[in-house]
């Protein structure tokens, strides 16, 4: 089976007037269709950024990074925006609801924006499998914040995307929403065969993956040691 994510010799470089930070320093990855991994690193590592890239909202300074057999290296702006859509699903710590929407709305508008319009038998499977169905008619301010992020991963797979990349998704909620956040992102592995990957700075959240991968300097530590930069004009900044 194809892998759902390929990295080789990822490298990203951000330009910030004359000085080059290189977030990603040759990551080497793969993710296979069905898998839940955790990528669990300390802060400034590059977690964020990985994420970033997987997600088509930055584009790679050199190496290669294909999504479903995308090589988004090779695509324009626009086009990684389409692949986006198409196939990735988003959870953010923040949760990032609309606050003038109801959760069904919430929900909802992620199936209209991928283009293929409304899917109820989707739409249904999601709700019940979040436990969401007594809540679809509130706002976010009138949600827990556990409900909150069960709204954002219903509104992340209701579109049954290629892959679910989740950005500390436990890190505004207590302990008790945090376990059932992550039992649901379990479940959702299980029952759906969804793809996730999950960053994390909290070995006991990784934990709950099938398998983690360790980031260190803006590299998988499972991945070969640094190879060479590519050709700089800047100076370099490694973050510590
Ligand atoms: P993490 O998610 O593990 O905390 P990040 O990917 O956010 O790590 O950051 C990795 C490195 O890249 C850090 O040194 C950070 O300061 C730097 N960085 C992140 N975003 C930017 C940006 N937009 N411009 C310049 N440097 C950045």
């Amino acid at each position: 089976m194809e892998p759902v994510v390929q990295c080789v010799d990822l490298w990203k470089i951000y330009h910030t007037g004359k000085v080059e930070v290189p977030a990603l320093r040759g990551v080497n990855m793969e993710v296979r269709e069905g898998e839940f991994v955790a990528i669990m690193g300390p802060s400034g590592c590059g977690k964020s950024t990985l994420l970033y890239v997987l997600g088509g909202l930055t584009p790679p300074s050199s190496g290669r990074v294909l999504v479903d057999g995308n090589d988004l290296g090779e695509m324009s702006d626009g086009e990684r925006t389409l692949l986006r859509r198409r196939k990735i699903g988003f959870v953010f710590q923040r949760f990032n609801l609309l606050p003038t929407l109801t959760a069904y709305g919430n929900i909802a508008i992620a199936q209209h924006i991928q283009g293929d319009g409304f899917d109820p038998h989707r739409f249904e499977l999601t709700v019940e499998l979040l436990g969401l169905k007594e809540r679809l008619h509130h706002r976010p301010g009138e949600l827990s914040g556990g409900e909150q992020q069960r709204v954002a991963i219903a509104r992340a797979v209701v579109t049954d995307p290629k892959l679910v990349l989740a950005d500390e998704p436990t890190g505004n909620l207590d302990s008790q929403n945090s376990e059932a956040v992550l039992a649901m992102l379990k479940e959702l592995n299980s029952e759906l065969g969804q793809t996730l990957i999950l960053i994390t700075h909290n070995p006991e959240v990784a934990a709950h993956a099938d398998r983690i991968l360790h980031m260190r300097d803006g590299c998988t530590l499972d991945s070969a040691a640094h190879s060479a930069p590519p050709q700089h004009t800047h100076e370099l900044i490694i973050p510590e």
